[in-house]
């Protein structure tokens, strides 16, 4: 018989100890979604159904002991770190379920510095982690807007990616050794080793598994050398985005890897404030970096490419992209300005991403905006306000 929520606070109040079951009504709230809701958090509205408790972890046995419960019982089990997650993943849809909060198991285990590896556990913030290797001249190379907020279990389960991912890949290409526990409480651990002779390679069952295959309680990622005086911005505005994509093919096929390469239409630059300097223009924007010699030889091989679309394109000052880049993130401070303007407007965005080859990507571009136009009109008024769009009425 299904245990009643009082039974199931109960019995895991005696396995990991009362003080880190949270049965706060508030608390329960919150986790029952991710930030795909964040409209109905402002407004008070839950809709799901409420968990029986948020149960807070501290090691891989505390989450080995509550999932094989949970397993034994038939309980639902949404795992949770940082809660940026966008995407409406894992939510508490099924009555009665827990949700595991491994945001207090936050320890830095080891950084190497002579293998480059950065050991973590699956609470420990991205931002938190980046500021201490960067005390030693180095980096996770790991940037995704949430960087101030994620953490690294939730990165990891998410499959997330960053800015710089053209030269350093997204998570999938960082994460070197993980710790997991699946839900019969077995904890699994795939070693910090440079390379694997046979397959599958169990990383990637694990990685991008969205909470739904196994808790994530620790994980090894790369480190690189921080050399950011050698960072060198080239920005250009254009006029059309077909031959913003073909330049970026260009530079990438011919073997250059920019850290950054991005392309922002007219409307989606008047956002970011490009429209200062490329009013009704696209924008074109890459980042070298690296040693000097390396971030130099990209920086050139892409001003060998862009002469040959001098008609085309007009290069701007590098200054105004290098204040764009660095007010990139989100931290808390623009999640609360968020809430501000949804709350006065009643209005908010989000980010789709889509990934294409080559051979198809402009079509993709202009088949969905041409279909967002014709079947969202008022698209057309809307204007960014704190990050968030604003029809004006
Ligand atoms: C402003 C903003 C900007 C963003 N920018 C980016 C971006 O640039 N790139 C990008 O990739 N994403 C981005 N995101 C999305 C989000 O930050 C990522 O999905 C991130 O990986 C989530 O990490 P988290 O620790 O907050 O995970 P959570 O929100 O806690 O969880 C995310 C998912 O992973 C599962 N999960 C969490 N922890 C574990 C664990 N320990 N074991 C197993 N499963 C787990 C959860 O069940 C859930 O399904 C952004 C989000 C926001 C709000």
């Amino acid at each position: 018989m299904a245990l009643s929520r009082d039974q199931i606070v109960d019995k895991i109040s005696n396995i990991i100890g009362p003080n880190n079951v949270v049965t706060d009504e508030e608390v329960l709230k919150e986790n029952s979604h991710d930030r795909y809701r964040k409209y109905e958090t402002l407004m008070g509205l839950y809709r799901l159904p409420l968990p029986a408790a948020v149960v807070k972890v501290h090691s891989a046995k505390d989450v080995s002991l509550v999932l094989a419960f949970c397993n034994e019982h038939k309980i639902n089990v949404v795992p949770r770190t940082g809660g940026t997650a966008t995407e409406g993943g894992l939510e508490t849809i099924v009555e009665n379920s827990i949700v595991i909060d491994g945001s207090e198991m936050s320890k830095i285990i080891e950084i190497n510095e002579t293998d480059m590896i950065a050991t973590v556990q699956c609470g420990t913030p991205l931002q938190v982690l980046e500021d201490e290797v960067r005390k030693l001249g180095l980096t996770t190379a790991h940037s995704p807007q949430s960087k101030p907020i994620a953490h690294m279990g939730g990165l990891v389960a998410t499959r997330s990616i960053g800015q710089f991912s053209t030269l350093y890949g997204g998570i999938e290409d960082m994460l070197v050794g993980i710790e997991a526990v699946f839900p019969d409480g077995h904890i699994a651990k795939v070693k910090n080793v440079p390379r694997r002779a046979c397959g599958p390679d169990i990383r990637h069952v694990v990685m991008g598994n969205e909470g739904a295959l196994c808790f994530i309680t620790e994980v090894s990622v790369k480190l690189f050398k921080y050399i950011p005086e050698n960072n060198q911005f080239l920005s250009y505005r254009l006029d059309d985005m077909k031959t913003g994509f073909e330049i970026l093919r260009e530079v990438m096929v011919n073997g250059y890897r920019p850290s950054i390469a991005r392309l922002y239409d007219a409307e989606d630059g008047s956002q970011h404030g490009f429209d200062q300097f490329a009013l009704n223009q696209c924008v074109l924007i890459f980042m070298a970096e690296g040693p000097k010699p390396l971030a130099d030889a990209t920086v050139s091989g892409i001003e060998e490419i862009m002469q040959g679309y001098k008609e085309e394109c007009t290069q701007v000052d590098s200054k105004i992209i290098e204040t764009w880049f660095s007010n990139l993130n989100w931290g808390p401070d623009k999640i609360e300005a968020e809430r501000e303007v949804m709350k006065q407007h009643h209005h908010m965005g989000f980010t789709t991403e889509v990934s294409g080859n080559w051979s198809i990507i402009y079509d993709i571009y202009e088949n969905t905006l041409n279909r967002i136009r014709e079947e969202y009109p008022r698209l057309k008024d809307v204007t960014m306000l704190g990050g968030t769009p604003h029809i004006a009425t």
